[in-house]
């Protein structure tokens, strides 16, 4: 799925490994927080001491990972990844908590889907940098405290709203990402194709930024397919023989994968046309609307809908779904009139 904001393969992570951007300077956009984690990260320094714990919120794609990369390297300090759903007993944490170094920053991405005996171990771990290990079973079973290393644990969640409140208290910072704007994704755009050695002029840039939906790992993805493009059909004189794109290869590009304008792709079209051509703009339940594009309602209610919500070609009414003017411009269509339908 070239737009669906969660990373797709292990190709697809190596390659953004090698976009990533390895400071706060370079790091893009979200002006606000880079603002706040330089201020947390430098008070740290100068006191010499772990920064207090961040927790990263918000939507797939848009740098989570890369700012806990981020953090550690920003204080030069050793990193251990950890995904929640890796994590499914106490046990599994334990392990991983028990052999940080001191100062080391613990990443745990998905930090929501973690066991819930690993999450209140977490708690105290995070307070006092101290769990408590049960030894033995039944009657003879007794607790043994362990001292931690102080670490910086870094929490990534695309659904802060699942985190325990005790858990959400105990992180000193909370970041909520936002999608980037148009120009902050050219900066993007920009930064990969020199990476890339993709020779793209601005209006080219711009082009993908508008159709990869606020998200970065979209943008760099769709850039990776105009490189294709250009590789294969532009006479590739460039500077590095990786070859020239412009508007027209963009288009061409994006086309024969299916992402529109707008940075619609088949599914979130269909969706659309029906609700124009067979209720002639809605109100139309989500169960109907589902049946008829022949989908489950939970997808297209959690993946279609908020998007298509948030570029405002559809309003969720209490009667159901309705098209925006905004829509029928988009699809060039227009609503039939009381007498014709
Ligand atoms: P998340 O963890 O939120 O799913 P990632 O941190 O893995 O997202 O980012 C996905 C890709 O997008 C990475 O390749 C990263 O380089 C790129 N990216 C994300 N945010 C930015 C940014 N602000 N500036 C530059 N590149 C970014």
């Amino acid at each position: 799925e070239l737009l669906a904001p969660e990373l797709e393969s292990d190709a697809e992570l190596a390659f953004e490994g090698a976009l990533r951007p390895a400071s706060l300077s370079e790091f893009v956009g979200q002006v606000k927080v880079r603002g706040q984690l330089q201020l947390l990260l430098t008070a740290a320094t100068m006191q010499g001491r772990t920064p207090d714990h961040i927790l990263f919120a918000g939507p797939p794609g848009l740098g989570k990972t890369t700012l806990a990369m981020i953090v550690a390297q920003e204080g030069n300090r050793p990193l251990r990844m950890a995904s929640g759903p890796a994590i499914q007993h106490a046990g599994d944490l334990a392990a991983v908590l028990s052999s940080l170094v001191p100062g080391e920053v613990l990443f745990i991405d998905e930090i929501h889907r973690m066991a819930r005996s690993a999450e209140e171990m977490l708690y105290l771990a995070m307070e006092d940098f101290r769990i408590d290990i049960m030894v033995g079973k039944g009657a003879g079973a007794t607790s043994v405290p362990l001292e931690l290393a102080p670490f910086t644990l870094v929490g990534a969640t695309t659904r802060a709203g699942l985190l325990p409140n005790p858990l959400r208290d105990r992180f000193g910072f909370t970041a909520r990402l936002e999608f980037y704007a148009d120009d902050e994704l050219e900066q993007v755009l920009t930064r990969a194709a020199s990476l890339l050695g993709l020779d793209i002029d601005r209006e080219a840039l711009a082009e993908i930024a508008g159709r990869c939906r606020g998200t970065p790992r979209i943008a760099n993805r769709l850039l990776r397919r105009v490189r294709d493009y250009a590789l294969v059909y532009s006479d590739r004189s460039g500077p590095s023989g990786a070859g020239t794109a412009d508007i027209h290869s963009v288009r061409a590009a994006l086309e024969l994968y299916d992402v529109d304008a707008l940075g619609l792709d088949r599914l979130d079209r269909a969706v659309m046309q029906i609700i124009l051509t067979r209720f002639n703009g809605g109100p139309v339940g989500l169960n109907t609307l589902a049946v008829s594009v022949g989908e489950e309602s939970e997808t297209i209610e959690a993946v279609v809908e908020p998007f298509l919500v948030r570029i405002g070609l559809l309003t969720r009414t209490p009667r159901g779904r309705v098209a925006t003017p905004d829509a029928w411009q988009h699809f060039g269509m227009h609503p039939a009139s009381a007498g014709t339908l």
